[in-house]
């Protein structure tokens, strides 16, 4: 059989962190060599989460953990502020990260892309995991099209940091690049409480919502002459990310550079 894929992941015991040990330990093609999380060292993982990982065990030093397990892929998802740091760690020591953490700037991407050639290994950037969301986005960029009138409301659980969400820049992204560069809305409108139109990404609106309950979804609405359309994708769990997290750390194995965007490694 051919070797395991030796995999770290830092933030492991977060929502996201604990769920990518999960999905890791039950696929045949990778190893699970490493858990890095803040508060937590020289303690066993499968103790802390609840999971049979052996003999692995939790270190709060990320540098230390790429040295020592020596991995293929480093799984990262933590905080705008330090997924950074650990992106610049993994290139450096030869480790293809694989980044679910939003937050970064397309000037970083780019940076990181060109350290990844240099080193000769790939890496994975991925605002969103899940397939549906995927497939919204693309939906998204084809609807615009037709129907350029396009506002964001994207809802999230109470304890995400960054807004709005990766995946709802992402869209307007994709979307920016399917139409025809247009305002939209009355030009002299003006809002009686700050904020109340939300966020603007070439002349798009997107409104941020964040409430517990919630997992991660997006609605990309679109207006036309008598008419709405609504995409709407819901993650339901944080399950739903994980088929995406598993393929991305096989395919970063066989190209040089950072992949943006899953649906790049997909469609
Ligand atoms: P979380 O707060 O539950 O987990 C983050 C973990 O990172 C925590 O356990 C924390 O202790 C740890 N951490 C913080 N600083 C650290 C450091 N310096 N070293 C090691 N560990 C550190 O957050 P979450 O809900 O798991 O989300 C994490 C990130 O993933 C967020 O940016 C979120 O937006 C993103 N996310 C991405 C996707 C996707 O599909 N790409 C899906 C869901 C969430």
């Amino acid at each position: 059989m051919a070797e395991k894929i030796r995999v770290v992941v830092i933030g492991a015991k977060g929502r996201m962190g604990r769920e990518t040990v999960q999905a890791i330990l039950k696929d045949e093609e990778l190893e699970l060599v490493g858990a890095v999380d803040r508060t937590l060292d020289g303690v066993s993982v499968s103790d802390v989460l609840g999971v049979d990982a052996g003999s692995v065990q939790f270190s709060n030093d990320v540098e230390k953990t790429l040295v020592e397990t020596k991995p293929d892929v480093m799984v990262d998802f933590t905080t705008p502020a330090v997924m950074k740091g650990n992106i610049d760690k993994a290139i450096q020591f030869g480790v293809r990260p694989v980044v679910g953490t939003t937050g970064m700037t397309p000037e970083e991407i780019a940076a990181w892309d060109q350290a990844c050639k240099e080193r000769g290994i790939g890496g994975v950037i991925a605002p969103n995991f899940a397939i549906g969301a995927l497939l919204m986005m693309r939906f998204a960029a084809e609807a615009a099209r037709f129907l350029p009138h396009v506002e964001i409301i994207e809802m999230h659980h109470d304890q995400k940091l960054d807004a709005p969400s990766g995946t709802a820049i992402k869209t307007l992204e994709l979307i920016s690049q399917a139409r025809e560069q247009m305002g939209q809305g009355h030009p002299n409108e003006h809002e009686s409480i700050a904020g109340a139109r939300g966020g603007e990404i070439e002349g798009m609106r997107v409104h941020s919502v964040r409430l517990p309950g919630y997992v991660a979804h997006q609605q990309v609405i679109f207006g036309g002459l008598g008419q709405t359309l609504t995409i709407r994708h819901d993650s339901i769990n944080r399950e739903s990310f994980m088929p995406g997290v598993v393929l991305s750390c096989k395919e970063v194995m066989k190209y040089e550079g950072m992949v943006y965007g899953l649906e790049n490694l997909l469609f």
